[in-house]
């Protein structure tokens, strides 16, 4: 390993005193609330967040509330009601959410469960674990008074039937688009969700990103949060969220981390991945960044009393 590279590996598993005393002194993002969400459904999710805020709610109640929104918008094929189903029809979700406790809970391969994240607080509220997946996840989400409701939409059935007459294995980037959510209350607290249907005509019992703490969302209210869409595989195989926060603790800006953490991928893939991966960060003195693999990615961001969607181009274009 070139020494350069060996360096700079290694500081990110250094701590050095000097990173971390800048991080302590980090000043904290107070009584200016901040909602990051992706993609552009992410500016009306953002909107519920806000209301939250402004009724002095916290950014777990703010985070979560912005992902039902998308969750329930029949829509979204890529979230909630209305996600395309996967290769057998079935709409399997995946869910999580982490607070600034450090606290986190997460649903995976969900079925017939309108949300999933608030199953995922559910199981972070009420239960020891942090993750319950399929039929138990199902079954726990009855008992605590979740409707079972048919997830399918006639729009989702016809696309998956188109699908189904030569089964072409859809590019990630075709179809999937997760919402991830990073909230800064007015205390300076954060918390996060993120949900989706997945990839679209996924092999049955295929888990992504979305339910890992860590991969799609991670959260140190230290520091900051990051959040991921894109190809889950990839992210779970990088740690892709928890990486951005810990380049945040080392000094990185929330777009450098973003940045440095999709590097580690293109260097898995011989500097030309074909497929996307967006991150988004928050950190803890309200600074916000993002970056994309490749083609473009939207965020939606509400800082300053103003919501706006931004447009990034990929890294690799
Ligand atoms: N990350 C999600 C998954 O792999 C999908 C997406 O964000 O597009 O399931």
């Amino acid at each position: 390993m070139k020494r350069r590279n060996f360096l700079r590996t290694s500081l990110v598993g250094l701590s050095s005193p000097l990173i971390l005393a800048k991080s302590r002194n980090m000043k904290i993002n107070k009584n200016n609330p901040v909602v990051l969400s992706t993609w552009d459904f992410g500016l009306a999710a953002n909107e519920k967040a806000i209301k939250v805020l402004n009724n002095g709610g916290g950014s777990m109640d703010a985070a979560e509330k912005a992902a039902r929104h998308a969750e329930a918008d029949p829509k979204n094929n890529s979230v909630g009601i209305g996600g395309l189903p996967d290769e057998k029809g079935i709409v399997t979700l995946d869910a999580c959410v982490m607070d600034s406790t450090g606290n986190a809970g997460s649903v995976a391969f969900l079925q017939n469960i309108k949300h999933p994240v608030s199953v995922a607080r559910k199981v972070m509220d009420d239960t020891k674990h942090v993750m319950l997946v399929g039929e138990g996840a199902r079954q726990f989400a009855v008992s605590n008074g979740f409707k079972e409701t048919n997830l399918l939409t006639d729009k989702s059935e016809k696309e998956w039937k188109k699908w189904l007459k030569n089964r072409r294995e859809m590019t990630p980037h075709e179809t999937h688009d997760t919402i991830s959510v990073l909230v800064q209350d007015a205390k300076g607290d954060l918390s996060g969700a993120c949900t989706t249907s997945g990839w679209a005509y996924k092999m049955h019992g295929r888990v992504g990103d979305s339910p890992i703490i860590g991969s799609a969302l991670f959260v140190d209210n230290e520091v900051g949060s990051a959040a991921a869409t894109g190809l889950g595989e990839e992210v779970i195989k990088t740690v892709g969220s928890f990486l951005v926060v810990e380049m945040m603790r080392q000094g990185y800006s929330p777009e450098e981390a973003c940045k440095e953490a999709l590097n580690r991928v293109i260097k898995l893939h011989n500097g030309n991945p074909d497929f996307q991966i967006g991150y988004i960060a928050m950190r803890k003195d309200g600074e916000v960044g993002a970056a994309c693999l490749k083609w473009s990615f939207d965020y939606a961001l509400f800082k300053n009393n103003k919501n706006k969607l931004h447009k990034i181009e990929g890294m690799l274009n």
